[in-house]
Formats: C-alpha cells, sequence, structure tokens
C-alpha cells in the first residue's frame, strides 16, 4: 500500500506533522527498537539543488517516529560513492548538504538520540550473491535495525529514474559499486552482468520496512545531480510512502510520467493507495535524460552505460567548472576551431567500441587505460575517477 502526501518544507513542524499523518495512513510500526535512515546523499549540494534528499524531510520524519513510538537510537547513513572514501569528503558532503547541521539540530534542541555514519567504514555481513564471487558485503545495521529507505525523485542518465531500488546502491562497498557499474567477470574474466541486473538483484536481496521518497523537489533531465543545461528542478511538495519498496517506485513512477517498459531495473506491480491519501497522477510528465548519439559541436561522447558514479560525477562537476569558468569557456570555443572531430571515451571501454572515423582521442579514467595504450597521440587523464579539475584543463586544452 502506498500513499501520497503533501509536504510544507518551510517548517519542521509542518514537516514532523506530514510524516506522522504518512506513518498513520500505512498503519506503520518499526519492528525493531532501533531505526536506520538511508536517505539519497550523492552530491555536495543544498537542498535547493533537488539532488540530495532535503535534510528538513529525514529530520520531520525522525521527529514523527520519536513522537509515535519508543525508539532507542536513531541512525542515518550514506555511501555516496563519490565523497565517502576520504573523511575530508565526507564531511564536505554532510555539511554543504545541511545533514551535519540538521543533526546537531536534533540532538540539542530535541534530545534525539541520532548519530550520522559513512557506510564505507561500518561493519558489515555476508550476503549470498548471484554474481562471482557469489558473495555481498551490506552494512549489519539493516540486521540490527529497522530499515528505512529515503530516495529523491530523479530522472537518472543510466537508469532513467533514480527512486526507492536505486538508493540502495548507497549501502554498497566502493568496490561493489563499481563492479555493479562495470560488471562482475566469469572465470575467463569475461564480464556478464549489468547495473540493471544487479540493482533490481539487491532489491531481492534488502527490503526496507519503510520506503519513503522525497518529491518535495525532484530532479529532471540527466540526472541524479546537477548538469548545467540538461537538469531542472521541479516543486512538487509531496512525499510517497509504503511499506512495499517496488509499489512506491511504480507509483513515482507514475508521477513523473515514465512508463515502467521503460524502466528496466523495476519490476511493473499494481498497488493500492491508503485512504486520505492524495490522489495518484501524472500532472506534467518529467523531461527524460537524453543519450545523445548526435556529436555536440566537434565532440563525439562515447559514455557508455559501463561508467560508474564515480566518473559519472568527475563529468557533471567538470561541466559545471566550465560552465561557471568564463576563461575555461573561452579556451572551450578555441578548441572548437581547432580540430574537425574529437572522440571522448569514458567508462569501460574495449577496442571495438572506437569508431576507425575517430578525430583527436581523449580517454578519462583508468578504465579507458588498456584502450588508449593502443593510441599514441591519445591524451588519456589517469585516475579512478580523475580529479574533475584536470580533466577539465585536458578537455578545453587539447
Ligand atoms: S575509472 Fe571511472 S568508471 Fe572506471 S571504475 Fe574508476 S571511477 Fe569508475
Amino acid at each position: 500500500m502506498i500513499t501520497i502526501i503533501q509536504v510544507d518544507t518551510e517548517s519542521l513542524d509542518d514537516v514532523k506533522q506530514a510524516m506522522g499523518r504518512l506513518i498513520d495512513q500505512l498503519g506503520y510500526k518499526p519492528s525493531k527498537p532501533r531505526v536506520f535512515l538511508k536517505p539519497n546523499m550523492v552530491d555536495a549540494l543544498p537542498p535547493s539543488h533537488a539532488v540530495d534528499v532535503n535534510p528538513i524531510v529525514t529530520a520531520g520524519l525522525i521527529l514523527a517516529l520519536n513522537e509515535k513510538f519508543d525508539i532507542e537510537e536513531f541512525v542515518i547513513g550514506e555511501n555516496s560513492g563519490y565523497f565517502s572514501e576520504k573523511p575530508e569528503t565526507y564531511q564536505r558532503l554532510i555539511e554543504t548538504s545541511g545533514y551535519k547541521e540538521m543533526v546537531e539540530n536534533l540532538k540539542e534542541n530535541y534530545n534525539i538520540p541520532l548519530s550520522l555514519i559513512n557506510l564505507e567504514y561500518v561493519e558489515m555481513d555476508e550476503y549470498k550473491w548471484k554474481f562471482k564471487p557469489f558473495k555481498l558485503k551490506l552494512p549489519s545495521i539493516l540486521k540490527t535495525h529497522s530499515y528505512i529507505n529515503i530516495p529523491k525523485m530523479k530522472t537518472h542518465g543510466l537508469c532513467m529514474v533514480t527512486l526507492g531500488v536505486k538508493n540502495q546502491i548507497g549501502l554498497l562497498l566502493l568496490r561493489d559499486k563499481r563492479n555493479f557499474h562495470l560488471g562482475f567477470r566469469d572465470d575467463d574474466g569475461k564480464y556478464y552482468s549489468n547495473l540493471h541486473g544487479c540493482i533490481s538483484e539487491l532489491g531481492n536481496l534488502v527490503k526496507p520496512e519503510l520506503t519513503i521518497c522525497d518529491a518535495t523537489t525532484a530532479l529532471e533531465g540527466n540526472g541524479p545531480t546537477t548538469n548545467p543545461g540538461t537538469t531542472w528542478v521541479r516543486k512538487l511538495d509531496i512525499c510517497i510512502g509504503g511499506t512495499d519498496m517496488i509499489e512506491v517506485d511504480n507509483a513515482c513512477c507514475q508521477i513523473m510520467g515514465i512508463p515502467m517498459d521503460l524502466v528496466e531495473h523495476i519490476p511493473e506491480v499494481d498497488g493500492s493507495i491508503a485512504p486520505g491519501s492524495l490522489p495518484l497522477e501524472c500532472e506534467e510528465p518529467f523531461k527524460r535524460p537524453v543519450k545523445r548519439t548526435e556529436p555536440y559541436g566537434n565532440m563525439y561522447h562515447h559514455s557508455s552505460m559501463w561508467m560508474c558514479t564515480g566518473c559519472q560525477m568527475t563529468l557533471t562537476r567538470m561541466n559545471r567548472k566550465i560552465a561557471y569558468t568564463p576563461e575555461l569557456r573561452e579556451k572551450l570555443k578555441e578548441r572548437e576551431k581547432k580540430y574537425d572531430r574529437i572522440d571522448f571515451f569514458i567508462g569501460r571501454t574495449e577496442e571495438e567500441d572506437i569508431p576507425d572515423e575517430h578525430g583527436v582521442l581523449l580517454f578519462c579514467g583508468n578504465c579507458t587505460e588498456k584502450v588508449s595504450r593502443l593510441y599514441p597521440d591519445a591524451v588519456h587523464v589517469a585516475g579512478c575517477p580523475p580529479h574533475y579539475r584536470e580533466l577539465a584543463e585536458k578537455y578545453v586544452n587539447l
């Protein structure tokens, strides 16, 4: 069963009341005295960008749960990929997104027993997994706490949408995130899985007790993070909650005007709507991500689905850097005049992916290193992922 509620993010008390209604309409009660919340936090950006779950939504939910039930402890956790490896970048993520301040506020002013953890560095349990080496590590907290999944409503360049099922990728260790994106290999070293299959398999393995999608604001276009000129913020002022993650994701797709057959990783299911819910309807379909098959000026972008979050973030951060730096924009214009054609590769790339009629070759990341060695004149930017500033420099100064 799902419910859709109106949420006004101007005041924490209003959000708390709304979350209380959501819990009542679904008849939800945590099965354990400790609660683990997993909001989608993928980029160090303030809530106005609609990239991370607005901290006021997570805070309102915690206050509502705290008021209704006897909860011993709340833990918020995320492995954001790009920001989780180093303590200083994780710090930047939680500060800029507003989570650090929110946690301090709830602890100091509401006396909530609350902590915020980086899921890259927590105790893990081993689960049986479909792909070689047939084992997958996931945070132990999933078994000791009631798990609540909090996705952000967004369209996504590789997966069409990122909702509850996709948000669970933030439970993985960094090395497994890479395997999800690049593929698991068989005994002969051949890749034999893809991202959609892995995410949906993870959805079979781990099921949250409650999923609440933050659609107070949503991101449309080429998400999952801000990309100048190709993403837009949509204000909906709603949250969609349910005890079945797949039903919630189906309802969200309906609200976004995205047919389920375009979303490979979410099965289509019929759900029911709780009494008191807002109607389940699409007011205006979301702008969908655009896969660029045509060249952009003289630039041919070859970004396959075999690219993990690390390089995705490097690419979007590079685009933002160029868009907001007049000097780099000028250099880009000069570069346009210099070459007839540039071919840019990012993510897992094989020799057969390089077209015969290619122009100047630019390879990004360690995944392209092997193939780049076949082309002595090519430019390769090393790193896993490379630093976005270094990539921007090479990108405009070819
Ligand atoms: S090089 Fe890029 S795409 Fe390849 S594993 Fe590293 S971050 Fe991911």
